[in-house]
């Protein structure tokens, strides 16, 4: 549980309730043996009687609901890389993330490239790789809180001619706490001033040591504006992504997570999705936290009505009761019946964990009636 009253804490230590209640009171701290703690208060209290408080981890209903069952070796088939692009301000996301889209759209799709989805899949020489288009990494960590593991290559962007910044080692934490492997490119090598040899040196300090350095860290000099560069970048992810043979089973019902969502004033709740298992389909029954729907209409990243997505392929989506969170993971549901029964239950779990959550005020009088 995320909270525990005083008394049931003083079980756990072993103490009488009032007796916790007092010694609590002496140090400051007046709170009523019916009062509920935080984990994080209670712990700091058990840690002063040498005890230990461990978390329990609470199930999430979706996740139990929809517990992955283990793919058969033989229904795996490669998939697509999920790459996301991250680093300082300024240091050149944005123009690396174009550059790579335009390079990679041919005469007839160039209608399709005004689309944005917030994710888009390149092809590399027929191999496909998806990045997300998220800005900075507030998407990237909302994703990691709610545990959605959706990224399998970071490209850490850093200037050539302004080095690692206070973002550049954000980044490099996030990407390290996540398990992802980790690109560096140093970008803006057009520039006089680029110096791809300090970034090296400044990036030792983080663990990450260049190739040509003896370590094992793959640094590429790129600039998005002359787009030198950018074909071995985009060759290395895929070297990255065969060793790291990241596969997936197409034939199942999807899941995966939300990448961004919005109300849109005609079509209502949309949504782009990254599948990350299985096959999306329109008219799948689905559900991500409190929404759920039929799926109504997919879109992919050149704008195209589609009726399928695979593992690694974002799509838009419509049909869902409420706009979604990023970073939500969406599971496909047996039925129509079942999507909506799971989607109450999660509106109904939000609701008590809301009341929970609102402070309790101890009055003296409470404190003194024990
Ligand atoms: P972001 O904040 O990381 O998304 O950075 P942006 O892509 O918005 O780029 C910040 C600024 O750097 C813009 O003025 C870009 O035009 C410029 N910029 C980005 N990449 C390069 C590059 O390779 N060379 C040069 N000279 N300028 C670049
Ligand atoms: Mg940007």
């Amino acid at each position: 549980p995320a909270s525990i009253s005083v008394k049931e804490l003083a079980e756990v230590l072993g103490k009488k309730g009032s007796d916790l209640v007092m010694a609590l009171m002496k140090k400051g701290q007046m709170l009523n043996i019916n009062a509920t703690l935080d984990f994080d208060t209670a712990a700091a209290i058990a840690e002063d009687y040498n005890v230990i408080l461990e978390q329990e981890e609470e199930k999430d209903i979706l996740e139990t609901v929809f517990a992955e069952e283990e793919d058969d070796e033989k229904d795996l088939k490669e998939r697509p890389p999920v790459v996301v692009v991250m680093g300082h301000v300024d240091h050149g996301k944005t123009s690396l993330l174009d550059a790579i889209r335009h390079s990679n759209v041919t005469k007839g799709e160039a209608g399709g490239i005004t689309q944005h989805i917030g994710a888009y899949t390149v092809q590399i020489d027929g191999k496909p790789i998806t990045f997300l288009d998220t800005p900075g990494h507030e998407a990237f960590t909302a994703m990691r809180m709610r545990g959605a593991q959706i990224t399998d290559i970071a490209i850490l962007v850093v200037a050539a001619d302004d080095g690692v910044m206070p973002q550049t080692v954000e980044a490099i934490n996030h990407a390290k706490a996540a398990g992802v492997e980790i690109i560096v490119a140093i970008n803006k090598m057009d520039k006089p001033s680029a110096n791809p040899d300090r970034v090296k040196q400044e990036l030792v300090e983080y663990g990450l040591v260049a190739e040509d350095w003896g370590g094992q860290t793959i640094c590429v000099p790129v600039s998005a504006v002359t787009k030198e560069g950018l074909d071995s970048l985009l060759e290395m992810i895929i070297l990255v992504a065969e060793m790291k043979e990241l596969k997936a089973n197409p034939n199942k019902h999807a899941r995966g997570a939300i990448v961004e969502a919005q109300l849109d004033k005609g079509r209502g709740p949309v949504a782009t999705v990254l599948v990350q298992n299985g096959t999306l389909q329109v008219g799948d029954p689905i559900v991500a936290g409190a929404a759920y729907g039929k799926i109504r209409a997919m879109t992919d990243d050149k704008g195209r009505r589609v009726k399928k997505a695979g593992p690694s392929t974002p799509v838009e989506i419509l049909g869902l009761s409420e706009v979604p969170s990023a970073g939500d993971s969406f599971y496909v549901a047996e039925n129509d019946k079942q999507a909506r029964q799971v989607a109450e239950s999660i509106i109904a779990k939000n609701r008590e964990n809301m009341i929970k959550e609102t402070p309790q005020k101890v009055s003296l009088d409470d404190l003194f009636s024990q």
